[in-house]
C-alpha cells in the first residue's frame, strides 16, 4: 500500500512560467488567435456551411483553453499563497485580459442568438458535442431584446444593478465583529465568527449570532434599500421587458429546470421539515434543553475526539470508491499521482477546499486544509469526487464537459456518501458513529432546507418588494418564513428577522440557492437507488457522470432512469435522511 505524504501540488502542468520570453509568446500567440477569430466575423452567416461554423467553434474553444490555464495558474498561484504580491499582480493582469478578450469576442453569441431557426437548426445538427452549449445559448431567444436595446441594459447595469451588488459587498465585507472568548474581546471577520456557531458552549453560539445580526441590523436601512432596488430592477428587465413569466423563471431557464420541477422540489422540501424537526428536538435531548435555539441548530453533540492521519484517510477514500468502481478509484489516484493535490497546512495559503476542473481531460487540481478530523476526511472525499467527475467527462468538449449548476456536486456528494457509509459499517465506537451521523444531517439541514426556504422567502419578497414593502415588512416577511420553517421544534428568537441582508445570493443571484437543494437530493436518491440495486447501478451512475455538461439536467437524470418531475424522486432523497434520522436515534 502507497504512503501518501500531506505535500504542496505543482502548477508546472498548467502553465510552464508566468514570465520571461515563453510567456509572452504564449500571449502574443493568444492575440493572433483572437484577430483571427474576430476576422470570422464577416463569415457568419445563416448560409455557411457546417465545417466552416465547426472552425469557428474550434477556434473559439482553443482560446477559451489558453484563457482557462492563464485565470487557472493565476487563482491557484494566488490560493497556495495568499500574501504573494506577485501572484495578485499576476491575477489582476489575466482578469484584464480575460475582460478583453470577452468583448473582443462576444459579437459570436449574439449572431447564434439572433440567428433564424431554420439555420440553427442545420448548424446545430452538425455541431456533434457542442450541441448543448449551443442549445443553451438559444434557449434565451425568446427573450432577447433588439442590439440597440441589449446594449443599452449592459451599459445602464454597469452602473446600475452591478454597482449595488458591489456596493452590497463592499458594505458588507468591511463589517468586523467583536466576539468574547475566555474572557478576551477578539476582533475577526464574518468567516472566523462563523465558527462559533458550532461552538461547543451554548453562550458563544448565542453570541456569535447575536454579534453577526447586530452589524447587519445597524446597516438595515441601506441593505434593505439596495435589495428592494434590485428586485424592481429584476423584475422591470425580466419580465416588463424581457417577457418571462415570473421572477423565479429566469433562474429556471439559466439552470434549464422546467418552472413545475423547481415547484415541485420547493414544495417536497417544504413537506419534510418534520424530518429537520425531529433532528432539532433529537439534539435538544442530547443537549440536555428542553427546547433547542435556533443559536444550536449546529451545535456539537458528539464527545469523540477521533483523528485520522493524511496517509490512513487517502487510504480510506480510495480504497472506499475501489469497492464501488476501480475507475472512479483510479481517477481520483491521478490527483494525487499527477501532484495536484495541496493538502499541506501553510501560512497565507487560502482556507477551505475546492477542487478546480480546468480542462477536459487535464486532471484537476485539489486544495484542502488537512488536520485530521473526521470532516477533513470527509472533504477529502468530496474534493475528490468533483475531480472523478470532470475526469468521467474528459471525451466532451471544453464548452461541455463541466457539469451545470444542479447536477455540480453530484460526484463530489456521492463519494461523500459512500464514505460515510463505510466508517459507520467500521467504527464500533458508538460516540464516533453518531458524530458521523449528526455531521450528516447537520449539512443535510444547511444545504437542503435552509436552501429551499430562502427562495420560498425570494418568490415572497419579490412580489411584495415590487408592491413597495418596506424593509421592516421584509423582516416580518422572512420571521414568517421561518416560523413556517421550524414550527414549534425550536425556539427562534426575533433576531433572526435580519437573517436574509446577510446572505448574498439573495442580493447577487436571485433564486440560485435551490440547486444546492437539488443537488443534495439528487445525490441521496441516486443512493437510495443504488443501496437497492447494488453492482448494477455501477454502469448506470457512471454512464450519468460521463455526460459532464453535454445535456440538459431533464435528460441526464432521465438517463438514471428519473423523473425528476416527479414529486415520489425527490421524496426518495428525505427517505434516506429519514433512515438515518433513524439510525440516529436507535444509537442514542
Ligand atoms: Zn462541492
Amino acid at each position: 500500500m502507497a504512503e501518501f505524504e500531506q505535500t504542496k501540488w505543482t502548477l508546472n502542468e498548467l502553465l510552464p512560467t508566468h514570465k520571461g520570453e515563453e510567456f509572452e509568446r504564449l500571449l502574443a500567440d493568444l492575440e493572433q488567435q483572437v484577430s483571427q477569430f474576430e476576422s470570422c466575423r464577416e463569415k457568419l452567416s445563416p448560409e455557411m456551411t457546417g465545417d466552416e461554423f465547426l472552425d469557428v467553434l474550434k477556434l473559439s474553444g482553443d482560446i477559451y483553453a489558453v484563457l482557462r490555464r492563464l485565470s487557472a495558474y493565476a487563482y491557484l498561484w494566488f490560493s497556495e499563497d495568499t500574501q504573494s504580491q506577485a501572484a495578485l499582480s499576476f491575477m489582476g493582469r489575466i482578469d484584464q485580459l480575460s475582460a478583453e478578450i470577452q468583448n473582443r469576442t462576444l459579437f459570436f453569441s449574439l449572431w447564434w442568438k439572433g440567428l433564424d431557426e431554420e439555420a440553427a437548426r442545420r448548424l446545430m445538427a452538425c455541431s456533434g458535442d457542442y450541441a448543448y452549449y449551443l442549445e443553451s445559448l438559444r434557449r434565451f431567444k425568446p427573450y432577447t431584446l433588439s442590439e440597440p436595446e441589449e446594449k443599452v441594459i449592459n451599459i445602464k447595469d454597469v452602473n446600475g444593478s452591478n454597482a449595488l451588488t458591489n456596493l452590497y459587498e463592499t458594505i458588507t465585507n468591511r463589517f468586523t465583529f467583536k466576539l468574547e472568548i475566555d474572557g478576551e474581546v477578539k476582533e475577526m471577520t464574518r468567516a472566523e465568527l462563523s465558527s462559533y456557531v458550532r461552538n461547543p458552549s451554548a453562550d458563544v453560539r448565542a453570541a456569535a449570532y447575536q454579534e453577526l445580526y447586530r452589524v447587519y441590523s445597524d446597516q438595515a436601512t441601506v441593505l434593505g434599500q439596495i435589495y428592494s432596488h434590485l428586485v424592481r430592477d429584476w423584475a422591470g428587465e425580466q419580465m416588463t421587458l424581457r417577457g418571462f413569466d415570473s421572477p423565479i423563471a429566469v433562474r429556471n431557464l439559466r439552470n434549464d429546470i422546467p418552472d413545475p420541477v423547481a415547484e415541485t422540489l420547493l414544495d417536497v422540501c417544504r413537506a419534510n421539515m418534520p424530518v429537520f424537526h425531529r433532528y432539532f428536538q433529537f439534539k435538544a435531548q442530547r443537549l440536555g434543553v428542553p427546547q433547542l435555539r435556533r443559536y444550536d441548530v449546529y451545535a456539537p453533540i458528539g464527545a469523540a475526539e477521533k483523528t485520522y492521519l493524511f496517509s490512513e484517510a487517502v487510504d480510506q477514500v480510495l480504497d472506499t470508491l475501489d469497492r464501488f468502481s476501480s475507475e472512479l478509484a483510479d481517477h481520483a489516484r491521478r490527483v494525487l499521482a499527477d501532484s495536484h493535490l495541496d493538502s499541506e497546512i501553510r501560512r497565507g495559503k487560502r482556507g477551505g477546499a475546492f477542487c478546480y476542473s480546468v480542462l477536459p481531460g487535464l486532471t484537476p487540481w485539489v486544495l484542502s486544509n488537512y488536520v485530521g478530523k473526521a470532516d477533513d476526511v470527509r472533504t477529502l472525499a468530496h474534493e475528490l469526487g468533483h475531480a472523478i467527475h470532470a475526469l468521467m467527462a474528459a471525451d466532451h468538449s471544453i464548452f461541455t464537459f463541466h457539469a451545470a449548476l444542479p447536477m455540480a456536486e453530484m460526484a463530489s456528494v456521492f463519494s461523500e456518501m459512500l464514505l460515510t457509509d463505510r466508517l459507520l459499517a467500521e467504527e464500533n465506537d458508538p460516540v464516533v458513529r453518531r458524530d458521523l451521523l449528526v455531521l450528516t444531517l447537520d449539512d443535510a439541514y444547511a444545504t437542503i432546507a435552509r436552501q429551499a426556504y430562502f427562495v420560498l422567502f425570494e418568490i415572497d419578497a419579490h412580489r411584495r418588494a415590487v408592491e413597495g414593502a418596506t424593509t421592516d415588512e421584509l423582516c416580518e416577511l422572512y420571521l414568517d418564513n421561518l416560523r413556517n420553517q421550524f414550527g414549534d421544534s425550536l425556539d427562534l428568537s426575533d433576531d433572526f428577522r435580519w437573517e436574509w441582508t446577510a446572505i448574498p445570493h439573495i442580493y447577487e443571484a436571485p433564486f440560485y440557492c435551490y440547486a444546492y437543494s437539488f443537488g443534495q437530493l439528487l445525490v441521496l436518491a441516486l443512493y437510495r437507488q443504488y443501496k437497492n440495486e447494488g453492482a448494477s447501478f455501477v454502469p448506470r451512475y457512471q454512464k450519468i457522470l460521463s455526460y459532464g455538461g453535454s445535456a440538459s439536467p431533464a435528460h441526464i437524470i432521465g438517463e438514471a432512469g428519473f423523473d425528476m418531475a416527479s414529486p415520489d424522486f425527490w421524496q426518495g432523497g428525505f427517505d434516506v435522511l429519514q433512515g438515518l434520522m433513524d439510525d440516529l436515534e436507535a444509537l442514542a
